[in-house]
């Protein structure tokens, strides 16, 4: 039995720590862009074997403090001390010298290259790939991270990739590692298995900065917790003994508010129906769906899980009519729409919010008048097809004051806003529309909690107005908070709906992969083995 079968035991012990040498020290951390104070006087000790999470809200520094321990920006001020001794970390190679290693949250791997080539690239030493290919087996093995170093990178599932990065991190034998948001877009099977290599490394001895905004997996898996807040450190607490309500104050400096989920009181009415529809993808990376079949009605929320990847951009874009698929049919109010081109299905009150904030949500360089415009221009902002720019005004600034955006007005530029603004932007762009069915893709995805929790109420209670909603989201417990009823998008196949209150994120996440790994051979026996 080798140590990942054993369920490792934590030997993170509070008072014995008080006198051990930590292994990192930050000093009174400085880091300013221009006016703008991104890091200040930031003190923080983490502990050899340690799991310390960094927690906070976009915007509160995380990324730039843990930019400064991997070398990759300078500090303007403060000292950073490894194992009792004061450094100079000035390049990511010097940290991995150090024994720094970093975990990215958005993978760096290249597709059409196996497992064995990529780590290869990323090792700082020159190694034989024979050998590194026994090193990968051997390190996967030890630590339950089990993937196939011959395989291509584009037949991996996103927990797959997530293992390779993590192996490549773990071959330069780090004694800290740093994990940004690592757990965005897995399944709780894979999250389960991640939380035991990770639990496993720290009774090793080897510490963990764990950069996370989610409460509950904070407490589940961490031993210390720095809470920074608009650059600055506003606490330091033992997970373990706050409630989440605690660790959400903290954060975000006031409580957090409930949602408010009252019952639909009208008639439920079908707005919207797929048939047995199919699409050959002809991209090489895409993925073809088959039989999808779906009602909507007007009170409800249906939420749609799944890992991106598996048909949800291919979906959404036969959806909102930027694709058209002659093989199976779509009915908004009883009329068929499928061959209808996008801005016809807008015309009739289907509004949509694509994933992607910048680039097809809104356009980077225009203002917020202009991209209010974008969508709305049939409906509310023109006279006779010619623009009316005092209308297109008033509408950005309706949706600016509606929606709580933080910008400095109409004028500003859709880039100049944080991604949180900028998707309550495009969310109250549609809404003020009045559509009878809104499908919106990922509301929340990098988005703090804050601004997630006001997306996910309005669309509560956009659908308590009557209006039926279709929410793809890979965040399984945003589905859970504002869905009515949930199914699985894996593999191009979607799942049967059920009432959210019928099943819960075991079996959804059991689709996630079972369905998914249909052509994928390996995935569904390791979860369930390492579940
Ligand atoms: P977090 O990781 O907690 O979301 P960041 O460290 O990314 O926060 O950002 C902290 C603040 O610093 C934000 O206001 C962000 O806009 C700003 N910032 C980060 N990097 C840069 C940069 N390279 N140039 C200018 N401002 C930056």
């Amino acid at each position: 039995m080798n140590a990942f079968q054993q369920e490792p035991a934590n030997p993170f012990d509070r008072a014995e720590h008080k006198n051990v040498i930590p292994r990192l020290e930050l000093i009174n951390i400085c880091k300013s862009y221009n006016s703008l104070k991104a890091n200040h006087q930031i003190h923080l000790t983490v502990q050899p074997g340690a799991i310390h999470a960094i927690l906070g809200e976009n915007g509160a520094g995380k990324s730039t403090l843990m930019k400064i321990i991997y070398g990759a920006t300078r500090a303007d001020e403060g000292q950073v001390i490894w194992n009792g001794k004061e450094v100079n970390i000035d390049s990511p190679s010097a940290a991995r010298k150090l024994g720094i290693g970093m975990v990215y949250q958005h993978f760096s791997l290249f597709e059409t290259l196996t497992v064995a080539e990529n780590i290869l690239l990323g090792l700082d030493e020159k190694v034989d790939l024979k050998q590194l290919h026994e090193r990968i087996v051997a390190v996967s093995e030890q630590y339950g991270l089990r993937v196939d170093p011959r395989r291509e990178v584009f037949s991996l599932s996103v927990g797959e990739r997530q293992r390779v990065e993590i192996i490549r991190c773990l071959l330069q034998n780090p004694s800290l590692i740093i994990l940004d948001e690592p757990t965005s877009v897995l399944t709780p099977q894979a999250v389960k298995q991640l939380f035991k290599t990770l639990k496993l490394l720290a009774s090793q001895g080897v510490s963990i900065l764990y950069i996370s905004h989610k409460l509950h997996e904070i407490k589940e898996l961490c031993d210390e917790a720095t809470i920074l807040r608009n650059g600055l450190v506003t606490g330091h607490v033992y997970p373990k003994d706050q409630s989440t309500s605690d660790l959400a104050r903290l954060m975000i400096g006031r409580d957090l508010p409930t949602y408010q989920h009252v019952d639909f009181s009208g008639q439920k009415q079908q707005l919207f129906s797929v048939d047995d529809l199919n699409y050959e993808s002809e991209d090489p990376f895409g993925v073809s769906l088959k039989h999808i079949q779906l009602d909507l009605y007007g009170g409800e929320i249906l939420g749609i899980a799944g890992i991106s990847g598996n048909g949800q951009a291919e979906l959404l874009s036969l959806l909102s009519g930027e694709q058209v698929s002659a093989k199976g049919s779509i009915v908004f109010q009883g009329v068929d729409i499928s061959l209808q081109s996008a801005g016809l299905r807008r015309d009739q009150g289907l509004g949509f919010v694509p994933e992607e904030r910048l680039g097809r949500g809104a356009v980077p360089n225009m203002t917020l008048s202009q991209n209010g415009l974008l969508t709305a221009f049939r409906k509310e902002l023109s006279d006779w097809g010619l623009i009316n720019f005092t209308k297109m005004r008033a509408f950005a600034e309706q949706c600016i004051e509606k929606f709580g955006v933080k910008a400095s007005g109409a004028d500003a530029e859709a880039r100049s806003l944080s991604g949180g603004n900028l998707q309550k932007f495009i969310v109250g762009r549609e809404i003020l529309q009045n559509p009878k069915v809104l499908i919106v893709s990922q509301p929340t995805w990098g988005v703090d909690v804050g601004a997630a929790m006001f997306i996910r109420q309005t669309l509560i209670d956009l659908s308590r107005q009557g209006v039926a909603i279709l929410v793809i989201s890979e965040e399984l417990e945003e589905l859970f908070e504002i869905s009515d009823r949930i199914c699985v998008l894996a593999a191009g196949q979607l799942s049967k709906p059920m009432k959210t209150t019928d099943t819960n994120a075991e079996q959804i996440g059991l689709l996630m992969s079972g369905i998914a790994n249909t052509t994928n051979s390996t995935e569904i026996s390791l979860n369930q083995a390492h579940a």
